[in-house]
Order: C-alpha cells, then structure tokens, then sequence
C-alpha cells in the first residue's frame, strides 16, 4: 500500500471563467491546492504548475448522464480505463455509465467496481431496473442504490410494461432516485433502422417510425404523473417527444430529457452513403425534428446534453446501415459539436451551454451543482473556443471510431481536464 502522491498545485492564468452555478463571467487567475480551488494566494507554493490561459474558457468539468463503457463484456471497444481517457479528453469529469455491460450492471458488485480512482474520470453508475435488464421483474434496487446508483435505466431497452414502470418509478422514488428510460416501444419500432428519407428508399432500409418514441415518452409522462417519481427521457429524437415534455413540464411534473451532440447535428436527410456510422437507436430525426430539438435545448425544455457514447470495433461498425450494431462515439466530440452548433451558430448564451452540460445534469441526477467557487472540489475543464479544430478519431483516447463527426472542422477543443485535482488531460500542443 503506498500513499498516493498529492496532485502539485496548479495555477491557470487569465482564464475566462464560465460558472453557471454562480452565474459567474469573468476573466482571472484559477488557484487549485490539494484538491480544492482556493483564493490565489500572495505567494504562490515553489512546486505550482503556472499556465497561460489567455483566451480559454474555464468551466466546471462536465458531466455526461449517459456513456457506455463496454466493460465487462465488450473490452475490444472500450474499458472503463479508455473510456475514463475519453471522458476526460471531452473535458468531462463525472459520467453516468449506462447499464448495458454484459453482463448487465445488476448488482453490487457490477457498480462498486466503477469507483475506481485510476480512472481519468469518476463514475456516477446508472444500474439497471430490472433483473438482467430482461423486462420481466426488478432488479434489487434498495441495495443498488445502497451500493451507489445514481440512477435507474435499462438503457438499449424500454421498460415497456406499464406496470413493471410504475412498480420501479414507486421504488425510485421511495429512494430518492431518477428513473431514466430509453424511450422506444419495440413492437412499434419493429426492425426498423432509419427514419423515412431519400437513403432509406435507396438502400432499401426498414423504417424505425417516430411513433415509436412518441408513444414511449407518452406512456411514460403518465406513468411518472401516477406515481409522482423523478422521470428523465434519454436521447430524444422527435419534434412531437419534445413538445410532449415541454408540456408536462408545465404542468409541474417532475420531468426532464436529453439530447445528444448527433441529433442536433445530423438529420436524415443527411444520410447519403451506406455509412454504419449514422446508424443510432433512436435513430437521426427529420429535419424539422432537429429544428425542435435545438429549440428544446436552446429554452431549456431539454436542460441536459449527454453523448450516450457507444463504442463499436471497427469491424462491425464498417458492415453497411443494415449490418451495423447501434450508437457512436460521442465523448471526445461532444463539447466542441454543441460550442459550435449552438453557442455559435444558434446564439446559446455560453452560461447556459456550460449549464447544459454541468448544473442542467447534475439536478436531473439530484447531486450539488458542480462550481468554480472557491473552496469547491477542483474539477474543470479549459476549452480553446478560438482556433479551428479537424476531428481526426485516429487520434481519439477511444478504443473506438466510430465517430460520425470525422473532418469536421470546429471550435471549442478542450484543452485542459482536472478531475479531484489531478489532471486527467492536456493538449499539449495547444496548451504549453
Ligand atoms: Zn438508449
């Protein structure tokens, strides 16, 4: 047993600090000591590592609610430790690991082995609702959540028994818990692939009609109006979803939902090779579904991006539309899809891209709001909003890449990650 040695201090010059927590914005000098950021002190420790940060942006570290690290089960495409380089590399400190390992994140065991403080990331662990995520009867909750779960999702699956959801969204609730769900009704998702579209005629692919989340996010919202459990509806797809949610929100329930970097991107229409590497569940909406999608985010409907990064060997990714498992990479993009996408072309005040990705998450899942206050934990990320970057997912920290963002050319690359006041990333060309 060797006692780990303590991260040297660290200060970060001339930094713009983005604090959606304090509402804060403004450009200073970041102090961080053992840990915790502190007031700049007059004289500064001989060991402290002094960077330049002229024309950064400093933001609590993100929080991703939704990753899927294939381990145990799938670690050709990505460990919890390549995963966590991933993580970090996006800026991101905490993330919500997605049940769907193999086997699935059903007992104490299967998270506790999450919380490993290797890791360039810390775990929040989502486990599963039911037993083997099988739909047919509960997982032990009580001592899942006892053990650390953050939350409660079959995710790749709906539970689609109204109600086996009830029963959960009963005890979720007795537990202080969110119940997340993976909105999708299988039998009228059918074997469909692709939303209707020109590619779809073309290659002759079987249709994944909207009606399959609408129908779900709408069993749901009266499911959480019944039981009065905390409800939040992952990667939504669907102009009608969103109204659906904009509405029960008004109506007071507590109801949130997420959207992801690729369906804000990416519509259908856009869809003009056989690329497996478009094909998502849910899949790519219309492009008026996007339209809504970005107004949800921009007026806080949706209160949470979250990538749902799954990671695929290239092999299977590579098989065409039809042949293709489901999902793409999303961590290492994430931060500088939405900057762009949103921040600068649909004008998000950048208060509230970083409340996306931090507060906005951090309430779904019921933890305090991450900060860059003085004496709060030191995580942060530091992000180039200036320089222009080409994603090239050879150079990814993923095992993965199937990124559907290659050659694309953005702003906002982070630069700089420190998760518990250890850095867990740096671009070292960028950020000497
Ligand atoms: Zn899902």
């Amino acid at each position: 047993m060797t006692t780990p040695i303590p991260p040297a201090p660290i200060l970060l010059k001339n930094t713009r600090v983005i604090d959606p927590a304090s509402q804060r914005d403004e450009v200073t000098d970041l102090f961080l000591l053992e840990g915790l950021l502190l007031p700049v002190p007059a004289t500064l420790p001989a060991n402290t590592l002094c960077l330049e940060a002229r024309g950064t942006l400093a933001t609590p570290g993100f929080l991703d609610l939704h990753v899927h690290f294939r381990d145990p089960g799938g670690l050709a495409a990505e460990t919890l430790m390549s995963g966590s380089r991933a993580a970090a590399a996006g800026g991101f400190t905490h993330v919500v690991t997605m049940p769907n390992s193999s086997p699935a994140c059903d007992t104490p065991a299967l998270l506790q082995r999450q919380f490993d403080p290797q890791l360039a990331v810390r775990i929040l662990p989502a486990a599963c609702i039911t037993a083997g995520r099988q739909g047919q009867q509960l997982a032990d909750m009580e001592a899942l959540a006892a053990a650390g779960a953050m939350a409660f999702t079959d995710d790749g699956a709906m539970v689609s028994d109204p109600a086996l959801m009830a029963a959960a969204m009963q005890r979720a609730r007795q537990l202080d818990r969110v119940i997340m769900d993976h909105a999708v009704l299988p039998a009228l998702a059918g074997p469909g692939v692709i939303r209707a579209c020109a590619a779809a005629t073309q290659f002759q692919l079987p249709i994944f009609p909207p009606e399959a989340e609408i129908a779900a996010v709408e069993q749901d919202i009266r499911l959480c109006r019944q039981t009065g459990a905390r409800l939040h509806l992952q990667h939504l797809s669907c102009a009608a979803s969103v109204a659906a949610i904009r509405a029960a929100r008004r109506a007071g329930l507590p109801v949130s939902g997420e959207a992801s970097p690729h369906h804000l991107a990416l519509a259908a229409e856009d869809i003009l090779t056989d690329d497996g590497n478009l094909r998502m569940n849910p899949p790519l909406g219309n492009r008026e579904d996007l339209r809504m999608l970005r107004e949800a985010v921009l007026d806080g409907t949706l209160s949470a991006l979250a990538t749902d990064h799954a990671p695929h060997a290239p092999a299977t990714k590579s098989r065409g539309f039809l042949q293709a498992p489901f999902g793409v990479i999303g961590l290492e993009t994430a931060a500088a899809v939405t900057y762009t996408l949103l921040v600068e072309q649909e004008g998000l005040p950048l208060l509230d891209w970083v409340a996306r990705w931090t507060t906005g998450p951090a309430a779904i899942l019921g933890i305090p709001p991450p900060t860059l206050a003085d004496g709060a934990p030191a995580n942060l990320a530091l992000f180039d909003i200036v320089t222009p970057w080409r994603v090239q997912p050879a150079q990814f920290q993923s095992l993965s890449r199937n990124c559907p963002f290659a050659d694309w050319t953005l702003r906002g690359k982070p630069l700089l990650t420190i998760c518990a006041g250890r850095l867990t990333w740096r671009d070292a060309v960028r950020l000497r």
